[in-house]
């Protein structure tokens, strides 16, 4: 890609001072670099504007290039348009993202530079190194430090402890095991500041934000860990009712064997398998609650039948009462009174 400008263009005799210049540093526009973000900056040489430069950065997903468009009043009072562009490139840094940088637009440099200056009687920005910058302190020797130092300053919290020789060395891209140092600071200072639980709320921040007292949450807690025990009371309810089931599963299974021994003396068959027992169901107290449907509604050995049922069914261990139910028969609401009359006699609790 073609550079602007001449390189070097007369300044043989004359060395620029930096200070005659319009400095712009990478870390200046860092908070602009945005695809498509333009603005402006006026460059002021006391109340008199040397140039108003507007930028645009340029790029898709990331910047990739700064569009410099400017005027500059030469001395005889002409404007002169300027209009080019600066690449950007970049560098990754130790705790990741990256460092951007200028490349050096002036015809066949291309270095990578922090700083881009624009001499005051020049045309386009270019790096110090293209300029041969020299600045107004150099005859005391202490330029760079004054220089560097200023900046270096701006930089303290980021990179404590940096000095304007550290600063120099990182706008030239040094690797010096002092930069290396610094940029390990840097990221461990990123890296303490990273809290992986940072977006959840802590107990305190739930408070004040629902508005609750920590006396509300304990009671929320207390009421939780009641309903917890309570489940578990029921579970245990749950399990022993089960549990009871089984016995009166098997309670009934004994009263059916039994009564299978019980014969209808009419028809010469067991009342199980003549199906006369109907609903049969043992509470978990051992009390047995059943139907008996008589062969017919006539059926002249039903009383009987039904005592040698209920005799049958109470000699069944574990059954503690029962209620027989006499249905499907003539007087049988007169049967079952008579029955439990006589079972009472007999000494069977109803
Ligand atoms: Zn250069």
């Amino acid at each position: 890609m073609g550079g602007y400008g001449s390189g070097r263009w007369n300044w043989h005799n004359k060395k620029i001072q930096v200070e005659e210049c319009y400095k712009w540093s990478i870390y200046a526009l860092k908070p602009y670099l945005i695809p498509g973000f333009s603005g402006a900056s006026r460059w002021l040489q006391g109340e008199r504007e040397i140039a108003s430069i507007s930028f645009y950065v340029q790029g898709n997903d990331y910047p990739t290039a700064v569009r410099l468009k400017y005027t500059k009043y030469s001395g005889s009072k002409n404007e002169i348009e300027i209009d080019y562009r600066v690449n950007l490139t970049t560098t990754q840094l130790a705790w990741g993202g990256v460092r951007y940088w200028f490349i050096c637009p002036l015809q066949g440099c291309q270095k990578r530079v922090g700083c881009l200056y624009l001499p005051s009687g020049g045309k386009y920005f270019g790096c110090r190194h293209c300029y041969d910058l020299t600045y107004k302190s150099r005859q005391d020797g202490n330029w760079e430090r004054h220089f560097f130092g200023e900046m270096a300053l701006g930089l303290q919290r980021e990179y404590p402890g940096i000095t304007w020789r550290d600063y120099r060395d990182l706008m030239d891209g040094r690797q010096t095991r002092r930069i290396r140092e610094l940029l390990l600071i840097r990221a461990l200072q990123q890296w303490q500041k990273y809290d992986p639980y940072e977006g959840y709320l802590t107990k305190e921040q739930l408070l004040q934000q629902s508005g609750l007292t920590i006396e509300n949450l304990k009671e929320l807690e207390d009421k939780l860990n009641s309903k917890t025990q309570t489940l578990e009371d029921f579970k245990t309810k749950i399990e022993k009712l089960e549990a009871s089931m089984v016995d009166k599963e098997e309670l009934c299974a004994a009263i059916f064997e039994r009564l299978s021994s019980v014969i209808d003396p009419e028809t010469g068959v067991d009342v199980v398998r003549m199906r006369l027992i109907e609903d049969l169901v043992a509470d978990a107290d051992g009390r047995v609650v059943y139907k008996f449907r008589p062969s017919s509604p006539l059926c002249p050995i039903a009383v009987p039948l039904s005592l040698m049922i209920q005799e049958a069914v109470a000699s069944v261990s574990g059954v503690t009462g029962q209620d027989m139910q006499i249905v499907g028969y003539i007087q049988a609401e007169e049967l079952t009174a008579l029955l439990r009359e006589m079972l009472e006699d007999m000494g069977y609790s109803s």
